[in-house]
Formats: structure tokens, sequence, C-alpha cells
């Protein structure tokens, strides 16, 4: 190991005893935090950079970017593709005195509470990862997707479907469409 470079995202307050700010990168493997989404798979460990920022006696600002990629199934055509994602954090840490605040208090948006001697960015990291997952993921803006007829893959040439679908042949045969949709028009 590197100086400097973790594998956790475990911290110590002791790691600014001597001074009152500092950087760490950390590689965190996948496996290593809660990030596993259905349909979603971490392919590189987690590049983090992580800032420390002593605040006051015991409180520590923390800034982070983490770097990574994931492969994920395109919803066109369901080819998996992999895909960069990034993302940044900015956390406080706060030396509860135990007497003061409840356990429900603990995550109030970017403040958290801590014992005073460690504090685990983990959970932090993997809740800004979550928000970086595309929702609809598409291998390509222009991907053609599947047939929904014969499932044929579009992106690699067009399926015989399109010769014979009913749509098609209206488009090329206006009248047909007229005289299908004017009955309808005159009943209302
Ligand atoms: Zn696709
Ligand atoms: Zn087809």
């Amino acid at each position: 190991m590197r100086e400097g470079i973790k594998d956790t995202l475990v911290f110590n307050v002791k790691d600014l005893q001597y001074e009152d700010s500092k950087v760490y990168k950390a590689l965190v493997p996948p496996s290593g935090l809660d990030v596993t989404f259905d349909e979603v798979e971490f392919i590189h460990p987690l590049s983090c950079t992580v800032h420390l920022l002593r605040q006051g006696c015991d409180n520590v600002y923390v800034t982070a970017e983490i770097v990574s990629a994931i492969s994920v199934a395109c919803r066109r055509c369901l080819n998996p593709f992999e895909s960069g994602i990034t993302t940044t954090l900015e956390v406080l840490f706060c030396h509860s005195n135990e007497s003061q605040e409840p356990a429900s208090e603990l995550v109030e948006g970017e403040e958290r509470y801590y014992d005073g001697d460690t504090f685990d960015l983990s959970e932090d990291v993997q809740q800004a990862l979550v928000l970086e997952i595309p929702t609809w993921p598409l291998c390509s803006e222009a991907c053609q997707g599947l047939c929904p007829q014969c499932g044929t893959e579009l992106n690699e040439g067009a399926c015989l479907c399109e010769l014979t679908d009913e749509s098609q042949q209206r488009v090329s045969n206006p009248f047909s469409v007229l005289s299908e949709m004017l009955p309808e028009e005159n009943k209302t």
C-alpha cells in the first residue's frame, strides 16, 4: 500500500492531529461498499479523493470526489455497456456529546455526528453514487433498440417486420387511414 492511499473510507480524527487539513486518496473495491444495485455493476474500484478539514475542536468538514465506472444494460437494446460515474459530496462530521442529540438526528442533510474518534464516509459515498446512476441508461442516444415484434436488434439492421407492418402500409396509402378514421369521427 502506497503511503496516503487507503482502501476504506473510515477516517480517524487523529489523522488531523498535526495539521488542520489533509488530502487522502482511497481506492475502495466496490465489494467494500454496499453499492450493488439491480442491473448495475461497478467495474472499477471507487477512486476517491477526500479532503479533511478540521473545524473548531473536533469537527471535521469533509469533501470528496468519487470516480468509477459501471456496467449497465441499455434500456432499448438490452446490451450491457460501460459508463463513467462521478460524484462529489460534502459532509460535516460533528463531535456529538452524548446528552445532546438523539440518534434520529444523525442524518440531517450534510451534517452528521460521530463519536470523536473515527468517522465512516461509506454510507455518504453510497448515497451520493445512487443519485448518479442513470434511471434510463442508453448505450447511445441513437440506439434503435429491439423490434417489439421479432426482437431483432435494429442497430444491426432492419428486420422483416417493417415490411409487413400495418402502420407502414397505412402511411404508404393515406387514403386507407382516412377511410378508417372518418366513420369514427361521424359517430361522435
Ligand atoms: Zn442500446
Ligand atoms: Zn422485427
